[in-house]
C-alpha cells in the first residue's frame, strides 16, 4: 500500500482551511493543522480528521512569527517524516477606509496574510527540496486582483501572495516543487453568514453564477492543484469566484 502524503495546512482549524483539510484527508493525506485561535472549532476539526482514519496533529502557532514557524515545521517533519503539501490558508481582515486605517491594521494583516506565507515557504521548502517534490498552494482572493474599498491592507496582502507564488514557482520549479494560488470570491462562511439579506442580494448581482461559493468549492480547487493531475501546472492563480472577476 502506498504511504500517505503529508499536508501542512495553516488556519485549518475552521472555515475554508478545515474544509481543505477534510477534503485532502478523505483522499488519504495525513494532516498537520497549524492554527492560532478558535481552539473549540479546531478540536471539532481534529475529531473529524481522526474519524477519517488519517494521522492528524494540531500545532498552535502564529504564522507571522518567523522563528515559531521554523520550530513548528521542524516538529511536523519529526512527527510525520516529511511534508509533501503546504497550504497557506491562514488569513485575517481589518477593514477600514485608508483614511482611517491605522499603521497597526496594516502591519497585522500584511504580517499574517503575506509574511505568514513567506515564513512557511521559507521553512518548508528545504525539506521539499531534499525529496525533489512539493506542492504549495496559497489562498489569495479576487480582491487582490480587483481592489476593494475598505480593504487596502487585505487587497495588498492578497496581491502580494500572487507575486510571491509566481516567484516561488520560478525559483523552485527546477527542484520539483510547484506553487499555485487559489483566489476565492465570496465564500459562505461565518463572515458572510453575518451579512443582511439586503447585503447578500447586492453581492449576488456582482456574481454571474448568482450565488456565494461553498468552502468545498475552494477545497476542490486545492485538491486538484495538489494532485498528480496538476503536475504540469505551476505559477497559476485559479479564480474560484462564480465569475465575479473576469
Ligand atoms: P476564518 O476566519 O474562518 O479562518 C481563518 C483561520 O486562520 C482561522 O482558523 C484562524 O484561527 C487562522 N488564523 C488567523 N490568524 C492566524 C495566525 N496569525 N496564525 C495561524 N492561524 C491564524 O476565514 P476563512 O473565510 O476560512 O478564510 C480562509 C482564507 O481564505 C483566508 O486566507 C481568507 O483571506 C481567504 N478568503 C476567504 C474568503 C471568504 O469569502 N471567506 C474570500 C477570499 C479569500
Amino acid at each position: 500500500m502506498a504511504e500517505n502524503r503529508v499536508a501542512l495546512i495553516t488556519g485549518a482549524g475552521r472555515g475554508i482551511g478545515a474544509k481543505i483539510a477534510l477534503t485532502l484527508a478523505a483522499d488519504k493525506t495525513d494532516i498537520a493543522v497549524v492554527d492560532y485561535s478558535d481552539e473549540a472549532a479546531a478540536k471539532e476539526t481534529m475529531d473529524a480528521l481522526s474519524a477519517l482514519g488519517v494521522k492528524a496533529k494540531y500545532y498552535r502557532c502564529d504564522v507571522s512569527d518567523y522563528s515559531a514557524v521554523k520550530t513548528v515545521v521542524d516538529t511536523v517533519v519529526k512527527d510525520f517524516g516529511k511534508i509533501d503539501i503546504l497550504v497557506n490558508n491562514a488569513g485575517v481582515t481589518a477593514d477600514k477606509l485608508l483614511l482611517r486605517m491605522e499603521e497597526a491594521d496594516w502591519d497585522r494583516v500584511l504580517n499574517i496574510n503575506l509574511k505568514g506565507c513567506f515564513n512557511l515557504i521559507k521553512h518548508v521548502t528545504p525539506y521539499m527540496m531534499r525529496k525533489r517534490y512539493g506542492r504549495i498552494v496559497s489562498i489569495s482572493s479576487v480582491v487582490g486582483m480587483m481592489g476593494n474599498a475598505g480593504q487596502a491592507n487585505y487587497a495588498a496582502s492578497k496581491a502580494g501572495v500572487i507575486g510571491l507564488t509566481k516567484t516561488v514557482a520560478k525559483e523552485f520549479g527546477p527542484r520539483g516543487i510547484t506553487a499555485n494560488a487559489v483566489a476565492p470570491g465570496f465564500v459562505k462562511t461565518a463572515m458572510t453568514d453575518a451579512l443582511s439579506e439586503e447585503q447578500k442580494q447586492a453581492m449576488y448581482k456582482l456574481i454571474p453564477l448568482g450565488t456565494l461559493g461553498e468552502t468545498e468549492d475552494i477545497a476542490n480547487a486545492v485538491k486538484f492543484l495538489t494532485s498528480d493531475a496538476a503536475r504540469y501546472i505551476t505559477g497559476v492563480v485559479l479564480k474560484v469566484d462564480g465569475g465575479m472577476y473576469i
